[in-house]
């Protein structure tokens, strides 16, 4: 039986709507360079976010942010402290 509408928790947008994440990543690329963190900082952040409860079908329960955008930017940081 297939669970089309099943919610994933601990996964990010692009593993739960590969279309809307083409959208968003099209959004993310056009950001000024020197406004987001570098590859490295985005994925730790990335990988805090997919070990975390509040992550549900890519979006942050805690600040309604998707966190693929939310990470990207340096001015950013987690609602909960769990990255900076
Ligand atoms: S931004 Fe913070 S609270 Fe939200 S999913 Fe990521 S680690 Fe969890």
């Amino acid at each position: 039986m297939e669970y089309p509408n099943r919610i994933c928790k601990r996964c990010l947008l692009k593993e739960v709507d590969a279309e809307y994440f083409e959208s968003l990543s099209i959004y993310i690329n056009s950001i000024d360079e020197d406004l987001k963190v570098g590859n490295v900082t985005y994925k730790e952040r990335l990988d805090i976010c997919q070990e975390c409860d509040k992550l549900v079908d890519g979006m942050c329960s805690g600040c309604g942010c998707y966190v693929e955008l939310r990470g990207i930017m340096k001015k950013n940081k987690c609602p909960y402290d769990k990255w900076l």
